[in-house]
C-alpha cells in the first residue's frame, strides 16, 4: 500500500504518518526531514536546500525528485510507503507519477488533511519535538503529561524547528497556496483523493484515517 499525505504544514502530516507506520508497517518517507538530514551533514544537497527551508521557500523540483526517486527505490520501501511533504508541485506530481509508472508501482490513497488557514500558524509556533526520540508534542494542544519530560523517553531535551518561527510559516503558507494546493484536482481526478477534518483532535483524525483505510 503506498499512500500521500498532503495538506498545509501544520496540519498534521508527520503526526500521522507516524501513525500509520506503525499500524500498517509501511515506510514514511518525509522530505522534509531527509532535507533537515542533509542541511545537518553539510551535504552538497543540504547546502544548497538550507537557506531556502530557513526562509520558507520550496526547493528546486530537480533537487527534490531526484532524492525521493532513490529513497523509493530502497529495498524497506517495496512493503509500501507513506509520501509525507511530497508532491508539493505539479512537476514533483507528474514526476512521482513517470516514476512508479517506471517501476510498475502506484498510488492507492491520497489522504488530504484539510485544516483552516488561521490556525496553523498558532499550531505550528507552539510545536516541539523531543531531542532523544523525536516524539512530537504541542504546547497547547498535546504537552508532555509532565512538565518538561518526555513521555515516550523520559529525556529532559526538547528541540524546536528553525522554520517554525512565525515569519517563516508566513512564507511557507504562501508557498503552500501558490505551489501546492494547486495539485489537489490532480489526485481529485484519480478519484483517490480523501479529505480528512484535521481540526478534530489526532486520535478522530486517526479515526477518520482508518476508516478509509478499511474501505481499501
Ligand atoms: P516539511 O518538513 O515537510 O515542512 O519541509 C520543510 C521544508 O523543506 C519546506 O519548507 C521546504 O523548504 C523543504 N521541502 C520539504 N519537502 C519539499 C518538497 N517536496 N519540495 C520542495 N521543498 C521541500
Amino acid at each position: 500500500m503506498n499512500i500521500i499525505f498532503l495538506g498545509p504544514p501544520g496540519a498534521g502530516k508527520g503526526t500521522q504518518s507516524k501513525l500509520l507506520e506503525e499500524r500498517y508497517g509501511l515506510v514514511q518517507i518525509s522530505t522534509g526531514d531527509m532535507l533537515r538530514a542533509e542541511v545537518a551533514r553539510g551535504s552538497e544537497t543540504g547546502q544548497q536546500a538550507k537557506s531556502l527551508m530557513e526562509t520558507g521557500r520550496l526547493v528546486p523540483d530537480d533537487l527534490i525528485i531526484k532524492m525521493l526517486e532513490s529513497r523509493i527505490a530502497q529495498p524497506d520501501c517495496a512493503k509500501g510507503f507513506i509520501l509525507d511533504g511530497f508532491p508539493r508541485t505539479t512537476g514533483q506530481a507528474e514526476a512521482l507519477d513517470a516514476m512508479l509508472k517506471a517501476s510498475n508501482k502506484h498510488i492507492d490513497v491520497v489522504l488530504f488533511l484539510d485544516v483552516d488557514e488561521d490556525i496553523l500558524a498558532d499550531r505550528i509556533s507552539g510545536r516541539f519535538t523531543c531531542a532523544k526520540c523525536g516524539a512530537t508534542y504541542n504546547e497547547v494542544s498535546n504537552p508532555p503529561k509532565q512538565d518538561g519530560v518526555c513521555d515516550s523517553c523520559g529525556s529532559h531535551e526538547f528541540k524546536r524547528r528553525a522554520d517554525d518561527k512565525r515569519e517563516t510559516v508566513v512564507e511557507r503558507l504562501k508557498e503552500y497556496r501558490k505551489l501546492t494546493a494547486p495539485i489537489l484536482p490532480f489526485y481529485e481526478k484519480t478519484g483517490r483523493l480523501h479529505a480528512i477534518n484535521g481540526m478534530l483532535p489526532t486520535s478522530e483524525v486517526t479515526a477518520q484515517i482508518e476508516t478509509v483505510m478499511a474501505g481499501q
